[in-house]
């Protein structure tokens, strides 16, 4: 099945996980850095690459072309809603401030058909002070609508930060939260228990944890190529997809980082489609279902 004439919508898509891989080779040649991306990615290496792209992604210019680029690509897939998230970072050539701005100032000058929004990251690795930090600038974000925590699962737990989530709701910004990413049943439960908007990933649901998440209807947001790399399946028919479409829980299918994964948004929707030999019908439900799962308007309005 092709998808790539299908209109949809993404949701979940880390910046410094997206960059083109030529992009990326540029950069460090033009650093004078020898880095190759391994064949194989799991836990370890993504965090290996993830060091590597933060080393050259210094400046606003490359941080702006990146964006950009992000959003020309995404687009090429027809997809019409992207919320895009990162973790606001200061190097020695801009503030966190500046960093966002960056990205705002390409999202508002954006002459495209894609409406793109943002989630500004909480890392697991983050200082309680940087976290309230992140949380100030999300506030003062003109194109933010949420914030996302993300970041080593096995670092701090969600209840570490939760007095931040619960100031985030008062003042009317969403949350999605990385879950489930490694058995850890006690976090996951914190997690379910804040009711977060959307919850990402969910790989090692123990079934208390899964019974929560349906009866609670926590949309859920699933990276198809990156959960199959960090669970380790060979095919998607294994995913925990099934169990959750089947009760029609609100899922959207998304990418992570494309960069990591050698993927795109129509890639991951075919690989969906295929496992579970879903038609055009289904497949614009799951598009429609993620608008509705969006943190604004525009990803309906962008639909119809
Ligand atoms: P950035 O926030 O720098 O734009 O995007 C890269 C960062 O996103 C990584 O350093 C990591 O903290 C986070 N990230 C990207 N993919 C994943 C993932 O699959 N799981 C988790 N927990 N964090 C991720």
């Amino acid at each position: 099945m092709d998808c790539k004439n299908l209109p949809k919508i993404e949701l979940h898509a880390h910046i410094n996980g997206c960059l083109r891989r030529s992009t990326l080779h540029e950069f460090l040649q033009e650093d004078n850095k020898e880095y190759q991306i391994p064949a194989v990615i799991g836990i370890k290496e993504a965090f290996e690459i993830f060091s590597w792209v933060h080393s050259v992604m210094t400046t606003k210019a490359r941080l702006q072309r990146v964006v950009e680029e992000i959003l020309e690509d995404f687009e090429n897939q027809n997809c019409l809603y992207i919320e895009l998230r990162t973790t606001p970072k200061s190097t020695k050539f801009m503030s966190k401030q500046e960093y966002l701005s960056t990205i705002v100032s390409v999202f508002t000058s954006n002459s495209r058909k894609i409406k793109a929004k943002l989630l500004i990251s909480i890392n697991r690795s983050q200082s309680l002070e940087e976290a309230w930090e992140n949380l100030h600038l999300a506030q003062t974000c003109e194109k933010c609508v949420g914030l996302d925590f993300s970041g080593n699962p096995m670092a701090n737990k969600f209840n570490y930060y939760v007095e931040v989530f619960n100031e985030a709701r008062k003042s009317g910004l969403k949350i999605t939260v990385h879950t489930a990413e490694i058995e850890d049943e006690e976090d996951t439960v914190d997690i379910l228990n804040f009711r977060p908007d959307r919850i990402g990933h969910c790989n090692y649901l123990s079934e208390r944890c899964e019974n929560l998440v349906k009866d609670l209807r926590i949309p859920m947001e699933i990276c198809p190529s990156s959960n199959m790399a960090t669970i380790g399946l060979g095919s998607m028919v294994d995913h925990h997809f099934g169990k959750f479409y089947g009760f029609d829980h609100p899922i959207a299918i998304c990418t992570d980082d494309t960069l990591l994964f050698d993927t795109d948004i129509s890639k991951e929707y075919e690989l969906v489609a295929n496992a579970y030999s879903l038609g055009d019908e289904d497949l614009k439900k799951i598009v429609k279902n993620s608008a509705e799962m969006a943190f604004s308007d525009e990803a309906l309005e962008g639909l119809s």
